[in-house]
């Protein structure tokens, strides 16, 4: 897939090779089968399984496969369960732009603004000339400083001057290209500005140039009938859930969960790869999570194999997690799940990078249910747990606390392929996900001895996925708690990494904002626009480095 795994796969033989010492043979046939299943599901075949893709249903077809091959039924009348969700808007097909006889071709010579006001109107002007309750014809760029800047923001600033233009008693505001610039926009699928009064519409340089411009010559004046009816929709997306359930007939059941799609080629805007909009490489989530995928039919089978009779044990696959846990918010909200029934939810997201130095392995949810303490303090050679409280995370798990669930979180933690095409079978930590996989059975061994565990809320203490209007570009070590923020991965191309802050380093000063851990953090990432510059403050070991940093639009 790319060089640097080469090097990066002989260091894993070499991992192996002093691994398997310690093997015994049913370690070595669980290993067998992850490489299996990880190698299958994070392949370039599966395309990044992208929610709602053919890589995501073939990776959907192989987990079928699996359960069927371990003997365990569907939930309900079948494996899969299709859920609907919106992704980004696109203009509907109804839009027009019409600029005399010509209808211009949208998304080709104009677009509708994604914030325009849903109407229509129909004025005849006479350009350059400013009437009341018209169609302003008004030019984009106020000067070619801004045409020539790729990060001009302009669709703030289009919404500005729509909105000055309503002001002005205008009915609509056609923009045209007026420099031609390179960097000329294109319609803004993932625009979040609100909708404006009036509606808006670009036209290009090339359009603006045929249609309106040939017409009109200093000599003669000419009046252009134009019309603007403008629609915008979502586009509507589905992704398919997998659920398998072990019955053994008893009252409560046991959910085991993991996310199985990944970000594709990341056409939603979620890599941190830093040209993934032009490279179109395939993210192959090995471990973000082909790698809990795998843990989850493994525990399945052991799970199946085993004398557990005292709950049920429901395993679920979830799709549109990395949108924004789509797949398992609809398995909770359609599946008529009834929560009173459910003794606890365990989720396994990325547990394939068990780092064999700091053997660092996050549990979230702690604080969801008294019983899980016992757990904890259970002895384990193979970790140093650091524990996440909170039952609100970046993952799957957040959707069956809200519930009302007890609910562990299993996660080994951030590395620098995170959300990048790196994040290869070739690092995974095969011996390293066997001993996740372990752990997580003898906490469902124990918890058979138990009674339902009961739910307690926590304290919200991991912030979720806030929207910014800009970003550092910085992968955040959220088990640090020594003040600051620890950037465990640094985008390249970013703000961060354009600054000159590296992985390792400890973030505690954002312009005059003193930070001391994840919540300041974001607090103070609130208060920059894209642009704007000012200072990030690090420790790196026992040096303070004060570096100028500028912010970009996401
Ligand atoms: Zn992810």
């Amino acid at each position: 897939m790319n060089c640097r795994i080469v090097s990066m796969a002989i260091l894993a033989m070499g991992l192996f090779v002093c691994d398997s010492r310690a093997q015994s043979k049913a370690e070595r046939k669980l290993i067998e089968q992850l490489r299996a299943d990880i190698g299958y599901l994070a392949s370039d075949s599966l395309e990044g399984r992208r929610t709602g893709t053919e890589g995501e249903r073939k990776a959907a077809a192989y987990i079928v496969q699996r359960y069927k091959q371990i003997g365990i039924f569907p939930y309900g009348d079948m494996y899969r369960y299709n859920f609907k969700f919106y992704g980004d808007k696109e203009p509907a097909n109804s839009s027009l732009i019409r600029i005399g006889d010509n209808a211009l071709k949208i998304n080709k010579d104009a677009f509708p603004m994604a914030f325009t006001a849903e109407k229509r109107v129909y004025s005849e002007i006479i350009p350059d000339i400013m009437e009341q309750n018209t169609i302003m014809l008004l030019p984009f760029y106020a000067d070619s400083a801004e045409a020539d800047n790729p990060h001009f923001d302009w669709e703030k600033a289009a919404y500005a001057r729509t909105d000055s233009a309503a002001k002005q008693s205008a009915t609509g505001v056609l923009f045209y290209d007026n420099i031609g610039s390179k960097y000329a926009p294109e319609f803004n699928g993932k625009s979040e500005l609100e909708r404006s009064t009036i509606p808006a519409a670009f036209i290009s340089n090339k359009a603006y140039m045929q249609y309106v411009k040939a017409l009109s010559t200093d000599t003669t004046t000419v009046t252009i009938p134009i019309e603007l009816n403008l629609a915008i929709k979502k586009i509507e997306r589905y992704g398919n859930n997998i659920a398998a359930y072990l019955d053994n007939d008893t009252t409560y059941t046991v959910v085991i969960g993991a996310h199985f799609d990944h970000l594709g080629y990341g056409e939603d805007g979620n890599s941190l790869h830093a040209n993934a909009a032009t490279d179109k490489e395939i993210h192959n989530g090995a471990d973000d999570n082909a790698s809990g995928s795998a843990a989850v039919l493994a525990l399945a089978e052991m799970i199946k194999k085993s004398e557990l009779k005292k709950y049920n044990y429901l395993f679920l696959n979830f799709s549109g997690e990395e949108l924004g846990l789509y797949g398992s918010k609809a398995f909770v909200k359609d599946m008529g799940l009834d929560s009173n029934k459910i003794a606890y939810m365990i989720n396994l997201d990325m547990v394939g990078r068990l780092n064999d130095s700091t053997h660092a392995l996050t549990v979230g949810g702690v604080g969801t249910s008294p019983s899980w303490g016992e757990f904890l303090e259970m002895k384990n050679k193979n970790f140093k747990i650091n524990i996440d409280s909170s039952g609100v995370g970046p993952s799957d798990h957040t959707s069956f606390y809200h519930a009302g669930i007890p609910v562990l979180f299993f996660f080994t933690g951030t590395h620098p392929d995170y959300h990048k095409p790196s994040d290869d079978t070739a690092r995974i930590n095969y011996m390293g996900e066997v001993q996740v996989i372990n752990y997580v059975y003898s906490l469902v061994e124990l918890m058979e001895e138990k009674d339902k565990p009961l739910f307690t809320e926590t304290k919200q203490t991991t912030v979720g996925k806030t929207k910014f209007k800009v970003t550092l570009g910085i992968m955040p070590d959220y088990t640090f708690q020594e003040g600051g923020v620890k950037a465990d991965g640094v985008t390249d191309g970013r703000p961060a990494a354009a600054a000159g802050v590296k992985p390792g380093d400890i973030i505690i000063k954002l312009g005059d904002n003193e930070i001391s851990g994840m919540q300041t953090y974001m607090q103070a990432l609130g208060k920059f626009t894209p642009g704007e510059k000012t200072t990030v403050t690090v420790k790196r070991g026992e040096e303070l480095l004060v570096l100028p940093i500028e912010f970009m639009t996401k």
